[in-house]
């Protein structure tokens, strides 16, 4: 039986969580001790394919071994500094996103609330300087995740996050998502920025209908508006493309990214253009680790990795594989509503809520997700073979039958 460094076993060390713990998460009563690839194991040994990729972070799999020693070499030499001195990893890994986006400087931080609360700030700041005082309205979309922190919060378009935590931040609007004529009603002379994820994630994986964001893009051109993209869970290759936006020819002024960007260390980024970049100056904002030797090393790995590994093409050929497949289970179970998905973010939207499927996939040994209660969430390490998603097919149909 495996033992935690405290000594105590995985059953004991779910129990002290309780005592320990602030009660913010709904979790799966294992203890996930180690990870390679595709698998993960828990405290008493027990495999599992893993499906969630700690939500669309380990994009390269767990403990990729390029990201392990490249954590290992930084570790050694230096772990922080301060931005207070100039941090080499942190340079480099700004150049690789410009080089591959429509960005021209990136601002660094620690998580995707923490990089939509600067994308807030710049626009705020870049649309006041410019425009006048006023302007600083931000219209977002229903169903929309931005984060937890308030700014990010209450540009979330969804209600069960804000209830109990008003009042919110001022300044924010929601429309439907998808709906441009609502995005043109809602603008005001305040409006100063749209800001959308690409593909809603926590919202139940819906896509951008056929130009909507270009729409959306010329119109916010038009109006003197931002255009800011969330791309913090379908950014780093998930999608097939490194950036979702790359699929709909309509850049935005400024991208948020987190989640994958380093694999699991913890860091965020806010990309923008040199234009909107001059809004901030020196002592303007700042984060302590942010652009963190450790995270913004292994951020340089991680993008060379999906690059040159050919992993973007193996993304958008297993995700159409899984797309197939589940569509092939929609065909034959009649609870399945709709599944939709692109590269490797795949919903399929239940009749019912989809706990309990969760919950029979992991006794069977696979990880998956559900989110908005019914949709059930794929979002597994982009080198992820056939053969992982056969098997997961395999429990799928065991599960459903059940049903
Ligand atoms: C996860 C997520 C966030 C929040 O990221 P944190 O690192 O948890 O703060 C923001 N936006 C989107 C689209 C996300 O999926």
């Amino acid at each position: 039986m495996a033992r935690g460094e405290h000594g105590l076993k995985g059953e004991e060390l779910i129990q002290e969580g309780a005592n320990f713990l602030v009660n913010t998460y709904t979790r799966y009563p294992i203890l996930l001790v180690r990870g390679e690839g595709m698998k993960v194991w828990d405290s008493n040994g027990r495999e599992y394919l893993d499906f969630v990729g700690g939500i669309a972070v380990c994009n390269l799999g767990h403990c990729h071994p390029k990201v392990v020693q490249a954590l290992e070499e930084q570790a050694r030499r230096l772990i922080h500094c301060s931005n207070l001195y100039h941090i080499g990893p942190q340079v480099e890994l700004a150049r690789r996103l410009c080089e591959h986006s429509f960005g021209k400087k990136v601002f660094f931080c620690n998580s995707g609330a923490e990089a939509n609360e600067a994308a807030i700030k710049v626009a705020r700041k870049y649309a006041k300087e410019r425009y006048g005082e006023q302007k600083y309205e931000i219209i977002t979309m229903e169903g929309s995740f931005h984060g937890r922190t308030m700014g990010a919060l209450s540009a979330t378009g969804q209600q069960k996050f804000h209830k109990g935590f008003e009042p919110l931040l001022p300044g924010f609007k929601y429309v439907p998502f998808n709906d441009l004529g609502a995005v043109k009603d809602a603008i005001s002379p305040n409006t100063c920025a749209v800001m959308v994820e690409p593909i809603q994630g926590e919202g139940g994986v819906n896509l951008p209908s056929p130009g909507y964001l270009k729409e959306l893009r010329e119109l916010c051109d038009q109006k003197g508006i931002l255009l800011i993209y969330d791309e913090v869970q379908v950014g780093m290759g998930r999608t097939g493309k490194l950036f979702a936006y790359q699929h709909y020819e309509a850049p935005p002024h400024i991208m948020t990214l987190a989640k994958s960007l380093a694999n699991g260390v913890p860091i965020g980024a806010m990309v923008t253009t040199e234009e909107v970049a001059q809004a901030l100056s020196p002592g303007s904002h700042a984060s302590t680790f942010g652009g963190n030797p450790m995270a913004t090393r292994v951020g340089c790995v991680v993008i060379d990795t999906l690059l040159k590994d050919d992993i973007l093409q193996n993304c958008q050929q297993m995700g159409d594989y899984f797309l197939t497949g589940l569509l092939e289970l929609k065909e034959r179970y009649d609870f399945i509503k709709e599944v939709r998905g692109k590269g490797l973010i795949i919903g399929a939207e239940l009749e019912f809520g989809g706990k309990e499927i969760v919950e029979r996939c992991l006794e069977r040994g696979f990880l998956i997700n559900c989110t908005m209660d019914r949709v059930l969430r794929f979002l597994p390490p982009l080198i992820i073979t056939r053969k992982e998603i056969d098997l997961l097919f395999a429990a799928l149909e065991e599960v459903f039958s059940e049903k």
